[in-house]
């Protein structure tokens, strides 16, 4: 059984969220506080995370990004306010969806369900077999070194490979330029954290649709990269 836990501080609408999930089949946890939702999300298992934006103790950007530091399960925040929505958006938090209330509790539903597939997929596959990467049209063979894009398979250096292959592994974490650097290159290797960028524009002109609206590896900006799922 899956398990939920809603962060939100409204009782009302807490409890409304938790018996349409639990009538789907859920088990779910609720808290009605920032800082305590924070430590129980870090503190226990739980497949997936609905999390409201302004809440008493701390608010939801903070606590997303500090679940995202930690652990990929989907994370779906919730705000009363449109505007916040697109705020969050442009931070790059690492949040999976976003509703605006008022919404159905159907809705949720639903969209915990398809959040949940998703991710199990994800998680599945790589399970099944860790030589093979598929995320969305991506598919990274590690064995054979090979990546196909939407079925076509696209030539990439040795160092591009890596590199999109160790954001691919981490999905929706933020790593930096040097830590990407630490990683990929030689700590002895001639170059700066400027190769990391030349890298990402070359592997980006691979696997993107349009270089300039990434849909894969996105730029967290004054921070780094990561691979969105
Ligand atoms: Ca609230």
């Amino acid at each position: 059984m899956s398990r939920i836990l809603i962060i939100e501080d409204e009782e009302a609408i807490a409890d409304l969220e938790k018996d349409y999930l639990e009538l789907s089949g859920f088990e779910v946890k609720i808290s009605n506080k920032g800082d305590e939702g924070l430590q129980t999300a870090m503190s226990q298992e739980f497949d997936l995370i609905v999390l409201d934006l302004m809440l008493p103790g701390m608010d939801g950007f903070e606590i997303c990004k500090r679940i995202r530091e930690e652990k990929n399960i989907p994370i779906i925040m919730v705000s009363a306010k449109k505007d916040d929505i697109d705020k969050i958006r442009g931070l790059g938090l690492g949040a999976d969806d976003y509703m605006t209330k008022p919404f159905s509790p159907s809705e949720l539903v639903a969209r915990v369900k398809a959040h949940l597939a998703r991710y199990d997929r994800l998680v599945g596959s790589n399970q099944k077999n860790n030589d093979i990467i598929e995320i969305r049209g991506i598919r990274i063979d590690k064995t054979a070194r090979r990546v196909m894009v939407d079925g076509v398979e696209k030539a990439f250096t040795g160092k591009e490979f890596d590199l999109l292959t160790f954001l691919a592994e981490h999905p929706n974490h933020v790593y930096t330029k040097e830590e990407l650097f630490r990683e990929i290159w030689d700590m002895d290797s001639i170059g700066d954290i400027a190769t990391v960028t030349v890298h990402i524009k070359k592997i980006r002109e691979k696997i993107e649709y349009d270089s300039a609206k990434p849909q894969y590896i996105e730029t967290i900006w004054g921070v780094g990269y990561r691979f969105k799922v």
